[in-house]
Protein backbone atom coordinates (compact mmCIF):
# COMPACT_ATOMS: atom_id res chain seq x y z
CA UNK A 1 0.00 0.00 0.00
CA UNK A 2 1.01 3.20 -0.46
CA UNK A 3 -0.29 5.85 1.80
CA UNK A 4 0.85 8.98 -0.68
CA UNK A 5 -0.80 8.05 -3.50
CA UNK A 6 -3.26 10.91 -4.05
CA UNK A 7 -6.58 9.84 -6.25
CA UNK A 8 -8.75 12.51 -7.77
CA UNK A 9 -12.27 11.18 -8.76
CA UNK A 10 -13.91 14.66 -8.45
CA UNK A 11 -14.97 14.77 -12.54
CA UNK A 12 -12.95 13.41 -15.66
CA UNK A 13 -11.99 17.88 -16.41
CA UNK A 14 -9.18 17.21 -13.61
CA UNK A 15 -6.45 16.12 -16.00
CA UNK A 16 -3.49 17.31 -17.01
CA UNK A 17 -1.67 17.18 -20.30
CA UNK A 18 0.43 14.31 -20.52
CA UNK A 19 3.76 15.20 -22.42
CA UNK A 20 3.22 13.86 -25.69
CA UNK A 21 -0.09 16.78 -25.20
CA UNK A 22 2.08 19.11 -24.11
CA UNK A 23 4.89 18.67 -27.36
CA UNK A 24 1.85 19.02 -29.75
CA UNK A 25 0.68 22.09 -28.53
CA UNK A 26 4.48 23.57 -28.55
CA UNK A 27 4.64 22.46 -31.69
CA UNK A 28 1.42 23.53 -32.97
CA UNK A 29 1.66 25.91 -35.67
CA UNK A 30 -0.62 29.38 -34.99
CA UNK A 31 -2.64 32.38 -36.05
CA UNK A 32 -5.15 34.46 -35.36
CA UNK A 33 -8.78 32.46 -35.40
CA UNK A 34 -10.89 35.76 -34.90
CA UNK A 35 -9.59 36.26 -38.39
CA UNK A 36 -9.67 32.58 -38.97
CA UNK A 37 -6.26 32.34 -39.79
CA UNK A 38 -5.17 29.59 -37.03
CA UNK A 39 -4.70 26.61 -39.20
CA UNK A 40 -4.45 24.46 -36.15
CA UNK A 41 -8.07 25.29 -35.05
CA UNK A 42 -9.36 24.92 -38.48
CA UNK A 43 -7.53 21.77 -38.44
CA UNK A 44 -9.78 20.53 -35.48
CA UNK A 45 -12.73 21.77 -37.01
CA UNK A 46 -12.31 20.17 -40.11
CA UNK A 47 -11.39 16.87 -38.46
CA UNK A 48 -14.65 16.96 -35.64
CA UNK A 49 -16.80 17.87 -38.38
CA UNK A 50 -15.21 14.86 -40.94
CA UNK A 51 -15.93 12.29 -37.84
CA UNK A 52 -19.62 13.24 -37.78
CA UNK A 53 -20.42 13.46 -40.78
CA UNK A 54 -21.19 16.91 -40.77
CA UNK A 55 -20.24 20.59 -42.96
CA UNK A 56 -18.53 22.45 -39.81
CA UNK A 57 -17.75 22.81 -36.71
CA UNK A 58 -16.39 25.65 -34.23
CA UNK A 59 -14.06 25.17 -31.43
CA UNK A 60 -15.23 26.83 -27.95
CA UNK A 61 -13.50 27.76 -24.67
CA UNK A 62 -16.48 24.84 -23.07
CA UNK A 63 -18.85 22.61 -23.44
CA UNK A 64 -21.66 25.37 -21.65
CA UNK A 65 -20.60 27.80 -24.50
CA UNK A 66 -21.41 25.06 -27.39
CA UNK A 67 -24.85 23.77 -25.67
CA UNK A 68 -25.93 27.15 -25.13
CA UNK A 69 -25.07 28.43 -28.66
CA UNK A 70 -26.74 25.38 -29.88
CA UNK A 71 -29.86 26.47 -28.30
CA UNK A 72 -29.60 30.42 -29.34
CA UNK A 73 -28.83 29.23 -33.34
CA UNK A 74 -31.71 26.01 -33.01
CA UNK A 75 -34.50 28.63 -31.20
CA UNK A 76 -35.94 31.77 -31.48
CA UNK A 77 -37.54 34.04 -28.45
CA UNK A 78 -41.08 32.20 -27.65
CA UNK A 79 -39.80 28.75 -28.77
CA UNK A 80 -39.62 25.81 -25.58
CA UNK A 81 -36.97 23.54 -25.87
CA UNK A 82 -37.81 19.94 -24.36
CA UNK A 83 -35.07 17.90 -21.91
CA UNK A 84 -34.36 16.01 -19.22
CA UNK A 85 -35.37 17.62 -15.67
CA UNK A 86 -31.53 15.78 -15.28
CA UNK A 87 -29.60 17.56 -17.95
CA UNK A 88 -26.71 19.73 -17.75
CA UNK A 89 -28.04 22.62 -19.62
CA UNK A 90 -30.97 22.74 -17.25
CA UNK A 91 -29.17 22.29 -14.07
CA UNK A 92 -25.47 23.28 -14.34
CA UNK A 93 -25.63 25.91 -17.16
CA UNK A 94 -27.23 28.87 -14.43
CA UNK A 95 -30.48 29.13 -16.63
CA UNK A 96 -28.68 30.45 -19.44
CA UNK A 97 -31.32 29.17 -21.39
CA UNK A 98 -33.28 31.85 -20.27
CA UNK A 99 -30.63 34.70 -20.54
CA UNK A 100 -28.78 33.79 -23.55
CA UNK A 101 -31.93 32.42 -25.62
CA UNK A 102 -34.99 33.94 -23.50
CA UNK A 103 -37.06 30.50 -24.49
CA UNK A 104 -39.53 28.42 -22.54
CA UNK A 105 -38.16 24.92 -21.25
CA UNK A 106 -40.36 21.32 -20.56
CA UNK A 107 -38.60 19.13 -18.24
CA UNK A 108 -39.21 15.53 -18.97
CA UNK A 109 -38.70 13.21 -16.44
CA UNK A 110 -36.91 10.16 -17.72
CA UNK A 111 -34.82 7.04 -16.32
CA UNK A 112 -31.40 7.84 -15.12
CA UNK A 113 -31.84 10.47 -17.40
CA UNK A 114 -33.11 8.57 -20.50
CA UNK A 115 -36.50 9.32 -22.22
CA UNK A 116 -38.61 8.07 -25.49
CA UNK A 117 -40.02 9.38 -28.54
CA UNK A 118 -43.59 8.81 -26.90
CA UNK A 119 -42.18 11.53 -24.28
CA UNK A 120 -41.11 13.61 -26.99
CA UNK A 121 -44.44 13.17 -27.90
CA UNK A 122 -46.61 14.51 -24.98
CA UNK A 123 -44.41 17.00 -23.99
CA UNK A 124 -45.13 18.88 -27.72
CA UNK A 125 -47.18 21.68 -27.07
CA UNK A 126 -50.73 22.56 -29.81
CA UNK A 127 -50.20 25.31 -31.81
CA UNK A 128 -51.99 28.07 -29.69
CA UNK A 129 -51.29 31.48 -29.40
CA UNK A 130 -50.93 30.58 -25.25
CA UNK A 131 -48.31 28.39 -25.94
CA UNK A 132 -44.74 28.39 -26.80
CA UNK A 133 -43.35 26.59 -30.25
CA UNK A 134 -42.09 23.04 -28.94
CA UNK A 135 -38.54 23.44 -31.13
CA UNK A 136 -35.90 21.80 -30.19
CA UNK A 137 -35.01 18.59 -28.07
CA UNK A 138 -31.81 18.20 -26.00
CA UNK A 139 -30.60 14.42 -25.64
CA UNK A 140 -27.36 13.95 -23.40
CA UNK A 141 -24.82 10.95 -23.99
CA UNK A 142 -23.66 9.58 -21.44
CA UNK A 143 -26.00 11.53 -18.69
CA UNK A 144 -23.72 13.00 -16.16
CA UNK A 145 -27.06 13.02 -13.49
CA UNK A 146 -28.35 9.36 -14.31
CA UNK A 147 -24.73 8.20 -13.57
CA UNK A 148 -22.78 7.80 -16.98
CA UNK A 149 -26.49 6.26 -18.09
CA UNK A 150 -26.23 6.34 -22.02
CA UNK A 151 -28.33 6.07 -24.84
CA UNK A 152 -27.85 3.28 -28.10
CA UNK A 153 -27.98 5.19 -31.69
CA UNK A 154 -31.30 2.55 -31.77
CA UNK A 155 -32.80 4.36 -29.01
CA UNK A 156 -32.20 7.68 -30.48
CA UNK A 157 -33.38 7.34 -33.94
CA UNK A 158 -37.34 6.72 -33.41
CA UNK A 159 -36.77 10.22 -31.21
CA UNK A 160 -34.94 11.64 -34.06
CA UNK A 161 -37.79 10.50 -36.67
CA UNK A 162 -40.69 12.33 -34.31
CA UNK A 163 -38.60 15.26 -34.40
CA UNK A 164 -37.87 15.34 -38.46
CA UNK A 165 -41.68 14.95 -38.91
CA UNK A 166 -42.77 17.56 -36.26
CA UNK A 167 -40.33 20.08 -37.05
CA UNK A 168 -38.29 20.14 -34.17
CA UNK A 169 -34.52 20.48 -33.72
CA UNK A 170 -32.65 18.02 -32.19
CA UNK A 171 -29.35 18.84 -30.18
CA UNK A 172 -26.63 15.93 -28.39
CA UNK A 173 -24.73 17.28 -25.72
CA UNK A 174 -22.34 14.40 -26.10
CA UNK A 175 -20.09 15.73 -23.63
CA UNK A 176 -18.44 12.16 -22.91
CA UNK A 177 -20.03 10.79 -26.64
CA UNK A 178 -17.08 8.89 -26.60
CA UNK A 179 -17.11 7.16 -23.98
CA UNK A 180 -20.59 5.77 -25.04
CA UNK A 181 -19.25 4.92 -28.13
CA UNK A 182 -16.26 2.82 -26.35
CA UNK A 183 -19.10 0.62 -24.83
CA UNK A 184 -21.06 0.53 -27.65
CA UNK A 185 -18.86 0.12 -30.94
CA UNK A 186 -21.48 2.54 -32.91
CA UNK A 187 -19.56 4.93 -35.00
CA UNK A 188 -19.15 8.56 -34.92
CA UNK A 189 -20.23 8.87 -38.35
CA UNK A 190 -23.59 7.36 -37.76
CA UNK A 191 -24.00 9.09 -34.58
CA UNK A 192 -23.56 12.52 -36.72
CA UNK A 193 -26.76 11.86 -38.76
CA UNK A 194 -29.47 12.28 -36.68
CA UNK A 195 -28.80 15.69 -34.88
CA UNK A 196 -28.88 19.15 -36.07
CA UNK A 197 -25.94 20.18 -33.49
CA UNK A 198 -23.28 18.06 -31.70
CA UNK A 199 -21.28 19.70 -28.62
CA UNK A 200 -18.48 17.41 -27.68
CA UNK A 201 -15.81 18.10 -24.60
CA UNK A 202 -12.55 17.26 -25.51
CA UNK A 203 -11.12 18.33 -21.86
CA UNK A 204 -13.37 15.46 -20.25
CA UNK A 205 -12.57 12.11 -20.73
CA UNK A 206 -10.36 13.27 -24.12
CA UNK A 207 -8.09 14.76 -21.52
CA UNK A 208 -7.23 18.23 -23.34
CA UNK A 209 -6.77 21.23 -20.77
CA UNK A 210 -9.40 23.51 -22.69
CA UNK A 211 -12.43 23.33 -25.18
CA UNK A 212 -15.71 21.92 -26.95
CA UNK A 213 -17.17 21.68 -30.50
CA UNK A 214 -20.09 22.55 -31.96
CA UNK A 215 -20.56 20.55 -35.16
CA UNK A 216 -23.19 20.91 -37.46
CA UNK A 217 -24.14 22.41 -40.83
CA UNK A 218 -22.48 25.21 -42.57
CA UNK A 219 -25.44 27.49 -42.05
CA UNK A 220 -25.76 26.99 -38.69
CA UNK A 221 -22.06 27.37 -37.48
CA UNK A 222 -21.20 30.13 -39.51
CA UNK A 223 -24.14 32.01 -37.67
CA UNK A 224 -22.60 29.89 -34.27
CA UNK A 225 -19.61 31.66 -34.73
CA UNK A 226 -21.05 35.09 -34.70
CA UNK A 227 -22.85 33.88 -31.18
CA UNK A 228 -19.31 32.91 -29.75
CA UNK A 229 -18.17 36.28 -31.11
CA UNK A 230 -21.02 37.91 -28.83
CA UNK A 231 -20.55 36.10 -25.79
CA UNK A 232 -16.70 37.20 -26.24
CA UNK A 233 -15.64 33.52 -26.67
CA UNK A 234 -13.77 34.64 -29.86
CA UNK A 235 -9.81 33.34 -29.09
CA UNK A 236 -6.99 34.62 -31.20
CA UNK A 237 -3.73 32.25 -31.45
CA UNK A 238 -6.24 29.06 -29.77
CA UNK A 239 -4.38 26.81 -32.29
CA UNK A 240 -2.23 25.94 -28.88
CA UNK A 241 -5.69 24.56 -27.64
CA UNK A 242 -6.72 22.95 -30.15
CA UNK A 243 -3.22 20.96 -31.08
CA UNK A 244 -4.66 19.71 -27.35
CA UNK A 245 -7.94 18.32 -29.34
CA UNK A 246 -6.82 16.93 -31.94
CA UNK A 247 -3.82 15.44 -29.73
CA UNK A 248 -6.85 13.89 -27.66
CA UNK A 249 -8.86 12.81 -30.84
CA UNK A 250 -5.75 10.75 -31.87
CA UNK A 251 -4.72 9.28 -29.14
CA UNK A 252 -6.72 9.53 -26.11
CA UNK A 253 -10.30 7.64 -28.04
CA UNK A 254 -9.51 4.61 -27.95
CA UNK A 255 -8.31 4.12 -24.19
CA UNK A 256 -11.92 5.37 -23.00
CA UNK A 257 -12.93 1.59 -22.45
CA UNK A 258 -10.08 1.58 -19.81
CA UNK A 259 -11.63 3.84 -17.77
CA UNK A 260 -15.19 2.94 -18.44
CA UNK A 261 -13.78 -0.69 -17.49
CA UNK A 262 -11.97 0.94 -13.71
CA UNK A 263 -15.51 2.45 -13.04
CA UNK A 264 -16.97 -0.56 -13.49
CA UNK A 265 -14.39 -2.49 -11.38
CA UNK A 266 -15.58 0.36 -8.83
CA UNK A 267 -19.03 -0.36 -8.49
CA UNK A 268 -18.52 -4.10 -8.32
CA UNK A 269 -16.26 -3.22 -5.39
CA UNK A 270 -18.51 -1.12 -4.04
CA UNK A 271 -21.26 -3.52 -4.19
CA UNK A 272 -19.75 -6.26 -1.70
CA UNK A 273 -19.48 -3.73 1.06
CA UNK A 274 -21.77 -3.94 4.04
CA UNK A 275 -21.46 0.35 4.74
CA UNK A 276 -23.01 0.87 0.88
CA UNK A 277 -26.96 1.17 0.30
CA UNK A 278 -27.18 1.51 -3.24
CA UNK A 279 -24.88 1.46 -6.48
CA UNK A 280 -26.31 2.75 -9.79
CA UNK A 281 -25.19 0.48 -12.29
CA UNK A 282 -22.37 1.26 -13.81
CA UNK A 283 -22.51 1.76 -17.89
CA UNK A 284 -19.25 4.28 -18.34
CA UNK A 285 -16.98 6.24 -16.51
CA UNK A 286 -19.17 7.26 -13.52
CA UNK A 287 -19.60 5.90 -10.79
CA UNK A 288 -22.56 7.00 -7.96
CA UNK A 289 -23.24 5.53 -5.11
CA UNK A 290 -25.04 6.27 -1.65
CA UNK A 291 -24.00 4.72 2.19
CA UNK A 292 -26.30 2.42 4.81
CA UNK A 293 -27.75 4.71 7.19
CA UNK A 294 -26.22 5.93 9.81
CA UNK A 295 -23.35 6.79 7.71
CA UNK A 296 -23.77 10.03 5.21
CA UNK A 297 -21.69 10.81 2.06
CA UNK A 298 -20.25 13.65 4.15
CA UNK A 299 -18.87 11.15 6.41
CA UNK A 300 -17.57 8.94 3.50
CA UNK A 301 -16.10 11.91 1.29
CA UNK A 302 -13.97 12.90 4.74
CA UNK A 303 -12.70 8.46 5.00
CA UNK A 304 -11.80 9.04 1.62
CA UNK A 305 -9.75 12.01 1.92
CA UNK A 306 -8.09 10.85 5.24
CA UNK A 307 -6.47 8.22 2.63
CA UNK A 308 -5.68 10.69 -0.23
CA UNK A 309 -9.07 10.01 -1.97
CA UNK A 310 -10.93 12.93 -3.28
CA UNK A 311 -14.30 12.97 -4.48
CA UNK A 312 -17.73 14.96 -4.38
CA UNK A 313 -21.41 14.14 -4.05
CA UNK A 314 -23.77 14.51 -6.77
CA UNK A 315 -27.34 14.96 -5.14
CA UNK A 316 -28.81 14.80 -1.56
CA UNK A 317 -26.64 11.82 -0.36
CA UNK A 318 -25.06 11.02 -3.76
CA UNK A 319 -21.60 10.20 -4.17
CA UNK A 320 -19.96 10.40 -8.14
CA UNK A 321 -16.27 8.77 -8.26
CA UNK A 322 -15.24 10.01 -12.92
CA UNK A 323 -12.60 7.65 -13.85
CA UNK A 324 -10.23 9.47 -16.22
CA UNK A 325 -6.83 9.47 -18.43
CA UNK A 326 -4.62 9.94 -14.97
CA UNK A 327 -6.52 7.36 -12.85
CA UNK A 328 -4.13 4.72 -13.88
CA UNK A 329 -4.86 1.20 -13.13
CA UNK A 330 -2.65 1.02 -9.96
CA UNK A 331 -4.54 3.90 -8.82
CA UNK A 332 -7.34 2.11 -9.43
CA UNK A 333 -6.37 -1.27 -7.45
CA UNK A 334 -4.90 0.73 -4.60
CA UNK A 335 -8.48 2.33 -4.21
CA UNK A 336 -10.63 -0.95 -4.51
CA UNK A 337 -7.89 -2.29 -1.63
CA UNK A 338 -8.69 0.63 0.75
CA UNK A 339 -12.70 0.77 -0.06
CA UNK A 340 -12.47 -3.21 1.15
CA UNK A 341 -10.26 -2.17 4.25
CA UNK A 342 -12.67 0.65 4.96
CA UNK A 343 -15.90 -2.31 4.58
CA UNK A 344 -14.09 -4.40 7.00
CA UNK A 345 -13.86 -1.14 9.46
CA UNK A 346 -17.34 -0.62 9.36
CA UNK A 347 -20.39 -2.76 9.31
C1 LIG B 1 -19.11 18.99 -18.49
C2 LIG B 1 -20.36 18.96 -19.22
C3 LIG B 1 -20.74 20.00 -20.07
C4 LIG B 1 -19.91 21.23 -20.33
O1 LIG B 1 -19.20 21.70 -19.28
P1 LIG B 1 -18.05 22.80 -19.34
O2 LIG B 1 -17.46 22.66 -17.99
O3 LIG B 1 -18.72 24.10 -19.57
O4 LIG B 1 -17.09 22.46 -20.45
C5 LIG B 1 -21.93 19.87 -20.75
N1 LIG B 1 -22.70 18.79 -20.60
C6 LIG B 1 -22.37 17.76 -19.81
C7 LIG B 1 -23.26 16.57 -19.74
C8 LIG B 1 -21.20 17.81 -19.07
O5 LIG B 1 -20.87 16.80 -18.28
Amino acid sequence: MKPSMKIDLVSDTVTKPTPGMMKAMMEAELGDDVFREDPTVRRLEEKMAALFGHEAALFCPSGTMTNQIALKINTQELDEVIMDVTSHVYLFELGGYSFNSRVAIHLLHGEDGKFTAEDVKNAIKPKLDWMPNSRLVVIENSSNRGGGNYYTLDEILPIASFCAKNGLKLHLDGARLFNVLAETGESTRDWGRPFDTISICLSKGLGAPVGSCLIGKAEAISRARKIRKVMGGGMRQAGILAAAGIYALDHHVERLKEDNDRAKRIGACLKTLPMVREVKPVKTNIVIFSMKEPLTAEWMLQELAKRGVRATTIGPGAIRFVTHLDFTGEMCDHLIALLEEMGNLVV
